[in-house]
């Protein structure tokens, strides 16, 4: 149990409060200091330990430290493997390609190549969008409501975020927003209605380069886009010239079940943007996948000096190997994700469905509390009693869980006993304060 009313806990943290920028901003909600990391729980420095249901925001799909990619790393560089190099051809590299294409795209016969952009999600997002411009000599793009793309000023055009998006301190332009599936509810086919856009030629909305879409809204509150709404768009954007991009940074590399969250579907996206979990082992890097017929980049034309970080490669291939040659990590994602919902439904029954209803899809889930201040105040207690979970969504309404994929069903319960614990103290206090 932390106490952050404790009066020694300010000298703990001043370095941090000295030094570092205002701009941080998850260790506000979880004031102490991490020492060590295993599996499903953070450690602090004073040894308390933590179920960890943000995971690097699925940054760590495998859990903290997975012991095979970690022998991996340190055999590496035991023996003086190299660290940086550029886009040089490396060892490492070639064997995270040969294995990538062995057990991911060749038994799913995807036909990408590979664009290592710099290693963060929002640059693959911008190689993505200027891959797209380039192709097809258009410059506006497809977006949806809460979409979140990164934070640099071309991924910042896609993000719906209001927050975000004036942080960038000068207009964002060539993105039409339009609504993801369910936005106006049940009722409303946004599909059809992007289509009209499409066709009318008074419609306003010029033709787009690319249409980028996430199939589980991860940052946006777990919106779910259907299969026959992807599918769907996929269709209208074939027809209209469009380029499909699938953002798959959080909602890939198994979050949702299979490898790619957009299989399920039975999507063939013209570009993949993936990052994330795709090291395994929280090491910054990043892919574009691009149908080989669109590989038009000439040479060093999207560069950056990180562009292939080699130790990622080698965690990222082990992680292949020892996680997606089968698929029974998919399995189990299925599994605990059916888990996962029955026990947020659960929760959420006890509750007038204005105050609280379950969402998501495979193990990225969580519970729509309606008000971001109720949702910030079950995440507050929830680290009281030894949980770390964070909120999404455009009011930080939603409690979202995202537990490594290979938790055990124990530690699951555990994590979402304590939500549980949370959930109805707060909102047990709320209705007795109304009263
Ligand atoms: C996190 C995220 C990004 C941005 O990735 P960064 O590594 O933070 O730049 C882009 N798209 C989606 C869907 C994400 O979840």
């Amino acid at each position: 149990m932390t106490d952050q009313s404790a009066p020694d806990r300010e000298e703990e943290f001043a370095i941090f409060h000295n030094l570092e920028s205002e701009v941080r901003s998850y260790c506000r909600r979880f004031p102490v200091v991490f020492a060590t990391a295993r599996g499903a729980q953070l450690f602090a420095r004073d040894g308390t330990a933590y179920l960890d249901f943000l995971m690097g925001c699925s940054s760590l799909n495998y859990g903290h430290n997975p012991p095979e990619l970690k022998s991996a790393l340190a055999d590496y560089i035991a023996a003086d493997g190299i660290t940086h190099g550029l886009d040089l051809y490396s060892e490492a590299k070639e064997s995270f390609l040969r294995e990538f294409n062995e057990t991911i795209l060749g038994p799913r016969q995807l036909d990408y190549v590979i664009q290592f952009p710099g290693p963060t999600g929002a640059n693959a997002v911008e190689a993505a969008l200027k891959l797209a411009r380039k192709i097809t000599g258009r410059s506006n793009i497809i977006a949806f409501t809460n979409g979140f793309h990164g934070a640099t000023l071309g991924a910042l055009s896609c993000t719906g975020n209001r927050y975000h998006r004036a942080a960038a301190g000068q207009l964002l332009g060539g993105v039409t927003r339009l609504p993801y599936d369910g936005y106006f509810g049940p009722a409303v086919d946004t599909a059809d209605y992007l289509d009209r856009l499409l066709s009318d030629p008074s419609g306003g909305v010029d033709a787009p380069a690319a249409v980028i879409v996430e199939t589980v809204q991860g940052e946006g509150g777990l919106n779910v886009a259907g299969t026959e709404w992807l599918r769907k768009v996929a269709a209208i954007a074939q027809r209209h010239g469009a380029l499909l991009i699938v953002d798959d940074i959080q909602a890939g590399v198994g979050r949702t079940d299979a490898f790619f969250s957009f299989e399920a579907a039975g999507l063939r996206p013209d570009i993949v943007t993936m990052a994330k979990s795709i090291s395994g082992y929280g090491l910054p890097m990043a892919l574009v996948l691009v149908d080989r017929q669109l590989d038009k980049w000439e040479p060093g034309e999207h560069n950056g000096t990180f562009r292939g970080n080699c130790h990622a490669f080698v965690t990222a291939r082990a992680a292949l190997e020892h996680f997606w040659r089968t698929d029974s990590l998919a399995a189990s994602v299925m599994e605990k994700g059916n888990l996962l919902k029955s026990r947020l439904e659960q929760i959420a029954q006890k509750y007038d469905p204005n105050r609280a209803s379950a969402k998501g899809r495979g193990m990225m889930r969580g519970i729509d509390l309606k008000s971001g201040e109720v949702a910030g105040e079950v995440v507050r207690t929830a680290f009281q009693n030894g949980l770390i979970v964070e909120t999404s969504g455009p009011k930080d309404e939603v409690v979202k869980c995202l537990p490594p994929l290979i938790i055990g069903e124990g530690q699951l319960n555990q994590g979402l006993d304590i939500l549980q614990d949370a959930i109805d103290s707060v909102m047990g206090n709320a209705v007795n304060t109304a009263a």
